[in-house]
């Protein structure tokens, strides 16, 4: 059973050093007696820039989800299939979307955080993405955080990322004026040609963002998905019109800083903008339900289309984390380990 562990905890930006993958010790057989477990093979591994959060020890302040533990095998929300059960609603052949190890084979003691794959006309890699933690991320922020409207400026960042694609589009769909951005050309090209926004800035190649945004959005924004936090939100804050909101998502400019970067907070005070920070983990059941049927309505009549970055076996995981820190990944980056 190959695995993927943490090597030492992590300071700075990610290496591959700082992960190991070993051949572990796990018995692919259920514990006697147990009528909870199942044994799964994982087929898609999701990579996450959260993900990076965890490799650094908490001590004083925990983080929202457990460290990862040097010498452990890491897990995420991955893509499996069921291999042996004891559980009374899971049998062998299902294919299931959850909390998972990266890892060959998980045997997982009580799947509660293991959910069924409704939609089977789809590529089982979209319930890392589109049908999974990023879309609904994207669909519950867009819609229940920032409450976007019809007629209003939305801006995002990491928009070409497996959140931004799924976001951008969800705004089109609801009649907003959309405009992203990104860390390359080439997903400066896909965000205006393939996902349909309005307007999109590689804000690597900008001098001043202030004057970007000042381009993009001559009113102002109504709405800003913030996924990278940081100067883009300092920026951001300030083009921001009255009674804006903004769903800070995430902050991946911030994840391998030993302290963040200052900003104007203050802002926010002035111009009544609200901000809040929301947890993906809060929209489960139904809410999910809800969003995974629409979802695969949008897919079906093609009004949302995903991009995936696929690289093949469990040894390539590593570089595929660490590739998100650098921009390295076009779209929704997953490892295939196996298939069906
Ligand atoms: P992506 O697929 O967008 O991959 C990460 C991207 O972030 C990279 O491709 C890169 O794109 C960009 N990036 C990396 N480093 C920096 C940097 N220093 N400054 C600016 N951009 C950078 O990841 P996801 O779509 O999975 O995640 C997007 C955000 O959503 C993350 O912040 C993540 O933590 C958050 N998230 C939050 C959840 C919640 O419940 N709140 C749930 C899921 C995700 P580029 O080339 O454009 O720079």
């Amino acid at each position: 059973n190959r695995q993927v562990i943490l090597k030492r905890y992590v300071s700075g930006c990610p290496t591959v050093d700082d992960m190991e993958v070993v051949t572990g010790t796990v018995r692919l057989v259920l514990p006697p007696g147990s009528t909870t477990a199942i044994l799964v093979k994982n087929l898609y591994l999701s990579c996450d820039p959260y993900m990076r959060t965890r490799m650094t020890r908490h001590t004083d302040d925990p983080n929202f989800v457990p460290d990862y533990v040097p010498g452990k095998v890491l897990d995420n929300c991955n893509v499996c299939k069921v291999v042996l059960s004891a559980h009374p609603d899971f049998k062998p052949g299902d294919f299931l979307w959850g909390v998972t190890g990266w890892e060959e084979y998980s045997l997982i003691p009580n799947p509660v955080l293991c959910n069924k794959i409704n939609h089977r006309e789809f590529p089982l890699s979209y319930y890392t993405g589109v049908l999974g933690v990023p879309g609904l991320t994207a669909y519950a922020g867009l819609f229940e955080v920032a409450k976007a409207k019809k007629g209003e400026y939305v801006f995002l960042s990491a928009a070409a990322g497996a959140v931004g694609q799924i976001v951008g589009q969800l705004a089109k769909i609801a009649g907003c004026y959309v405009v992203g951005s990104a860390g390359s050309d080439q997903k400066v090209n896909l965000l205006k040609t393939k996902f349909g926004f309005d307007d999109a800035f590689n804000y690597k190649e900008e001098a001043d963002l202030n004057a970007a945004l000042k381009r993009c959005f001559p009113l102002g924004i109504d709405v800003y998905f913030d996924n990278v936090g940081g100067a883009t939100l300092d920026a951001v804050l300030r083009r921001m019109r009255p009674r804006g909101r903004v769903a800070v998502c995430g902050q991946v400019s911030q994840y391998n800083l030993e302290r963040p970067d200052g900003v104007d907070l203050f802002q926010l005070v002035g111009k009544h903008i609200r901000m809040e920070g929301f947890l993906v983990s809060e929209y489960g059941g139904d809410y999910y339900r809800r969003f995974e049927e629409e979802m695969a309505r949008h897919l079906r009549e093609g009004k949302v289309v995903c991009v995936e970055d696929v690289v093949e076996g469990i040894d390539a995981a590593p570089a595929a984390l660490v590739g998100l820190f650098a921009g390295r990944n076009v779209g929704k980056q997953v490892v295939a380990v196996a298939r069906e």
